[in-house]
């Protein structure tokens, strides 16, 4: 099929590569110039496991290419797809400006029937607004064009985006017109081959789905950290809870891990832009609103124990604080609301000396941190290291902050004698309390019991 993809972030590259890795012949458009050059010359923008082979491949065998034509990318495709970004706006609703943009474009030069799907997450009412606004271009040029818009709201993961894409646990096809879902169902026949993952529905329960899938996993995150937070106070352990309760079938064992608050470009918009959705429906979701405060608390959780650590807030200034990880989640340079920069303004307004290691996400965290904390930077008070045992170099103390695979098991002995105050804090549960205590350092973790 040809396919055009309107959007090569996260989303719109994955989705790109691997429907040109089952034959598809696909245009990938972008309005970054920057990047589709960096595609054409094949290097890929972000950093996702396996996306450069399945990108370098694809592109050698003519399957995949890349513009910043829309005149090219709608005359290429018979299906388009819309991959664009939905930030927040100020009151905290998704911000339509990318989508409704892609979509009067596709309208301006629509000629033959086509297939619009939605596959960025927007709010109920999208494939309205997005068919209104490619109707209102095709009238403005008096061309009487069908075409159909379909919402395919996509549930890929950072870090593992390739692997869920390609074996999906379902593939939610929200439509209103019977020839496009056809399509729908025939384009993605080779990812539901075992058996059939697609699901229809309507177009106003497709675009639901997306959010109530977000906000169910943001409403886990934040009732385990809740929780820890009085395990804690009662001298329980968050991870025997855990693995008590995930036992359960009815509750399950993913997705149940306690740490520093959800960050990343998803979960936080979701849950912000539902909320605002009920409360313009007359519908507020209250549990929504608490999951949002408990994150945001969450976020500031190892910023005082630290400072409780030292003997309170003011004995911060002047101390080293090591930092492994900086990517809101493992296997990614996402750096989108990530835990890491709240604790990072934290220490910095406290007077601590910084040295952060990243595997991946260094160069994007710079970036960031340029904007918001040149100064630190340039003084050194912060600095972004080339490795972990960089990082640890006169520091205090060190901080587990993202759980990537290569912080998983530390020579904590080696810990113990570089650190001058010789305590860890595990953001994210991965160390045995025992094991770290027994090489003679202080653990902290989330919601474990703690002897000392
Ligand atoms: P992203 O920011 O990585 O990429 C968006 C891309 O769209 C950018 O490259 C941008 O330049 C481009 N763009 C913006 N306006 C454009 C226009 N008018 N025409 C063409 N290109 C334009 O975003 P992402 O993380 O890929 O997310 C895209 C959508 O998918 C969002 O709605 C997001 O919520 C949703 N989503 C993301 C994930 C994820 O894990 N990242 C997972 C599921 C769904």
């Amino acid at each position: 099929m040809k396919i055009t993809i309107i959007g090569t972030g996260y989303v719109g590259l994955v989705s790109g590569a691997c429907f040109a890795d089952f034959g598809n012949n696909v245009l990938c458009l972008d309005v970054d110039a920057r990047k589709v050059e960096m595609l054409k010359a094949g290097s890929i923008p972000i950093h996702e496991p396996g996306l450069d082979t399945l990108v370098t491949r694809n592109f050698a065998a003519g399957r995949i290419a890349f513009t910043t034509s829309y005149d090219e990318a709608v005359e290429h495709a018979e299906v388009i797809f819309l991959a664009v970004g939905t930030p927040p706006d100020e009151d905290g609703s998704a911000d339509l400006t990318h989508i409704l943009s892609a979509a009067r474009s596709i309208g301006q030069r629509l000629s033959r029937p086509v297939v619009v799907v939605d596959k960025s997450t927007v709010p109920v009412g999208t494939a309205d607004a997005v068919s209104q606004a490619i109707r209102q271009e095709l009238d403005r040029r008096a061309a009487r064009i069908d075409f159909a818009v379909v919402s395919n709201p996509e549930f890929l993961k950072e870090g593992a985006a390739i692997e869920d894409f390609m074996r999906p646990d379902r593939i939610i096809i929200g439509s209103n017109d019977e020839q496009a879902t056809k399509v729908m169902r025939q384009l993605y026949a080779p990812f539901s081959r075992n058996h059939d993952k697609m699901i229809e529905m309507d177009v106003r329960s497709a675009e639901l789905t997306k959010y109530a899938a977000n906000a169910m996993l943001a409403t886990r995150i934040s009732f385990m950290n809740e929780l820890s937070n009085l395990a804690e106070a009662l001298d329980a352990d968050i991870e025997a809870v855990r693995m008590g309760i995930g036992s359960d079938p009815r509750i399950g064992p993913h997705f149940l891990y306690s740490g520093m608050g959800f960050g990343g470009s998803c979960f936080p918009k979701d849950v912000k832009a539902l909320l605002k959705t009920s409360v313009d429906h007359g519908r507020t979701l209250h549990l929504l609103k608490a999951i949002e405060t408990v994150n945001e608390a969450q976020k500031g959780v190892l910023f005082e124990k630290i400072a409780r650590h030292f003997g309170g807030r003011d004995e911060l200034y002047g101390k080293t604080i090591a930092l492994w990880g900086l990517s809101f989640k493992p296997n990614t340079d996402d750096m989108r609301e990530a835990p890491s920069l709240v604790l990072i303004h934290q220490l910095l307004q406290a007077g601590c000396r910084i040295r952060a290691y990243d595997p991946v996400a260094r160069e994007e965290a710079g970036r960031i941190l340029q904007a918001t904390r040149a100064e630190c930077l340039r003084s050194g008070q912060l600095a972004l290291v080339a490795s972990s045992s960089e990082a640890i170099e006169d520091a205090d103390v060190l901080v587990l902050v993202t759980e990537w695979k290569e912080f998983r098991a530390p020579d904590f002995g080696l810990l113990a004698s570089t650190l001058r105050s010789k305590a860890i804090f595990d953001g994210r549960n991965q160390y045995d309390p025992e094991i770290v205590r027994a090489a003679g350092l202080r653990y902290y973790g989330i919601g474990r019991r703690n002897p000392w």
